[in-house]
């Protein structure tokens, strides 16, 4: 790595632990990208603050002498609250209750803060990316679940324990599809990136989709919601329909968000960005049949997020910047 920067002069540094890999970045003060690394996220919590440690170390070794480290951000797939502690993180093993920030904090000279990644993510977002500039957004990112973040006056909002922000597991239908959390009908069930599957599957035992199972062998099992974007780019009107019903479902979840939130613009993140041309119209066409006086009120932009995958690394090495910051 050779960061070759000569303006630098303060750097930080953020890492995004997730469910599958963690991802570390330096960022200049001026936001630029310096380097980044990325490994799979191991199982435990041990191991995940020796990973953090070791990531931490490398990429502070590589900063010359003259540029001051400012801080580390680290953003973890899960509630953290406002010490800036684990409280639960259903998708990494072992790590309830770790108390991350202490115990990092004890073995690095520079200040250390941590958040939930999707408020990371949404920093990184207002700060550099799709709602630069803009003091009330909604950022939602639409992946294995659904994460979500609520900027308010330009600062991400996290609610009376830390914990805000949350709009998965908002219901949407009582007696709906069965979550990973237990619940029935919670939003993420039909409007994540997994919900995108539940919908297809849900057609599929029915007899609909019979292109895109006939090419899976006749086991829709294996249906994804990477194959239904591919089958209706490809024109299958089936797929289509099953797109269609998905982009009802999240602009039904948006649109509550927006009744309580009123945000001038929604960022949408995950997997659906790769194929905005696909999703965007169709959400942001149904989008205000579901939110009241739309006809009457400025209309909520909905785009998609610019970050990419670094976005809650990103967001995590800014989050020293934030004021009231978990420290
Ligand atoms: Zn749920």
């Amino acid at each position: 790595m050779d960061i070759g920067k000569a303006h630098v002069k303060a750097a930080s540094i953020g890492i995004d632990i997730g469910g599958t890999k963690t991802l570390g970045v330096m960022l200049s003060e001026q936001g630029n990208l310096l380097a980044q690394l990325r490994f799979p996220t191991p199982p435990g919590s041990v191991e995940i603050v020796e990973l953090v440690l070791s990531i931490y170390s490398e990429l502070s070794g590589e900063i010359d002498n003259d540029v001051q480290l400012s801080c580390l951000g680290i953003g973890v797939a899960g509630l953290v609250d406002k010490t800036g502690e684990i409280y639960h993180a259903p998708n990494l093993v072992n790590a309830d209750g770790l108390r991350i920030r202490e115990l990092i904090a004890s073995k690095v000279d520079v200040p250390v803060h941590v958040d939930n990644d999707a408020n990371c993510a949404a920093l990184a977002e207002i700060r550099l990316g799709a709602a630069k500039d803009i003091g009330n957004a909604l950022v939602v990112t639409l992946g294995t679940g659904i994460g979500g973040a609520v900027v308010v006056n330009g600062t991400v909002f996290r609610g009376g324990f830390g914990l805000a922000g949350e709009p998965g597991h908002m219901l949407v239908d009582p007696n709906g599809i069965r979550c990973a959390c237990g619940a029935n009908g919670c939003w993420e069930s039909y409007a994540s990136g997994t919900g995108l599957r539940n919908l297809a599957v849900r057609r599929a035992e029915v007899g609909e989709l019979q292109d895109v199972v006939k090419g899976l062998g006749g086991r829709h099992e294996g249906i994804t919601g990477e194959l239904i974007s591919q089958a209706a780019s490809g024109g299958d009107k089936e797929a289509i329909a099953v797109v269609d019903e998905y982009a009802k479902w999240v602009a039904i979840g948006l649109a509550n968000c927006a009744a309580l939130l009123d945000p001038e613009m929604i960022v949408l993140g995950g997997g659906i960005v790769g194929s905005w041309g696909l999703f965007g119209p169709r959400i942001c066409g149904v989008f205000d049949g579901f939110l009241i006086g739309s006809e009457q009120r400025s209309s909520v932009l909905i785009k998609p997020a610019k970050m990419g995958e670094a976005a809650g690394a990103v967001g995590a090495s800014l989050l020293g910047t934030v004021r009231g910051a978990a420290q």
